[in-house]
């Protein structure tokens, strides 16, 4: 999969992209990443990417040409044959594990990253999807950006080592994620909880999904009202005290 990532300030993504997973999946090919400098893309002698907004108010708003430019140059003028093109916006929709796990299935995505005070209202006209990473304001889109391309990275197949992990962490299944433990089996007076220890994969599994539903409902309850839940998931539930969905 290939991410086209635009923005004024590519030297912020220096490292993200090169270690570990992200990087791995680089050298192998799984993934590709070009990052495209909107300054690039000025023809005035400064170079100049924004300006003050009209109607007054303080902070700059980034210039529609550049970017218009870069994004034309990048990837065509024709929108039928671009990639989708995604704007970091803490106005856009919420990244969750379903949008990224759709973003995973396509063969090329684009990202705009926004500074300042935000990006020429015009430059919409270029954009096929908004994406926040959470209800909170940024500085800029280039850590937004990493975010995107390291959730979708995870589903692309041969990214993640153990091909079924992305599928069963927090979120995929609807819940989060049972607690784990590694050596030693004691430490500072905390044990492994024995089950872990028994060997009896049936068991474990049941103890694992049981400690999910805890924690979700302890954590996160309103994600419950939403997951798939069985009998015995159930079942665990009534026992752990939830009254909600249809119990
Ligand atoms: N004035 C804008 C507003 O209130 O919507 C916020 C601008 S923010 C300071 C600058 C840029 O950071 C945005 O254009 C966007 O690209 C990025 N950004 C900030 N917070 C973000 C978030 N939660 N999710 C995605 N992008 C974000």
């Amino acid at each position: 999969m290939r991410f086209d990532i635009f923005t004024l300030f590519p030297g912020i993504f220096a490292g993200a992209f090169d270690e570990s997973i992200l990087r791995r999946a680089r050298e192998t090919g799984r993934i590709e990443i070009f990052l495209h400098d909107i300054r690039a893309y000025t023809h005035d002698k400064h170079h100049v990417t924004d300006e003050t907004g009209y109607g007054g108010g303080g902070g700059m708003i980034m210039k529609p040409e550049p970017i218009f430019e870069a994004v034309e140059s990048v990837l065509g003028t024709d929108p039928a044959t671009r990639p989708p093109v995604v704007l970091l916006t803490p106005q856009g929709r919420i990244l969750t594990t379903q949008i990224a796990r759709e973003f995973s299935q396509l063969p090329r995505l684009a990202l705009i990253c926004g500074r300042y005070e935000g990006i020429d209202e015009r430059v919409r006209a270029l954009v096929t999807d908004e994406i926040s990473i959470g209800d909170y304001v940024l500085t800029g889109g280039e850590i937004p950006a990493m975010v995107v391309v390291d959730a979708v990275s995870r589903f692309v197949p041969g990214v993640v080592g153990d091909p079924g992990a992305p599928h069963r962490d927090s979120h995929a299944t609807g819940l989060l994620e049972h607690p784990h433990y590694t050596r030693p089996p004691e430490f500072r007076g905390m044990a492994v909880p024995e089950i872990l220890l028994s060997g009896h994969h049936a068991k474990i599994e049941r103890w694992r999904r049981n400690e999910s539903l805890r924690r979700t409902l302890e954590r996160r309850p309103d994600l419950l009202a939403r997951a798939v839940l069985t009998e015995e998931d159930r079942q665990a539930l009534r026992e752990l005290g939830w009254q909600g969905r249809d119990l």
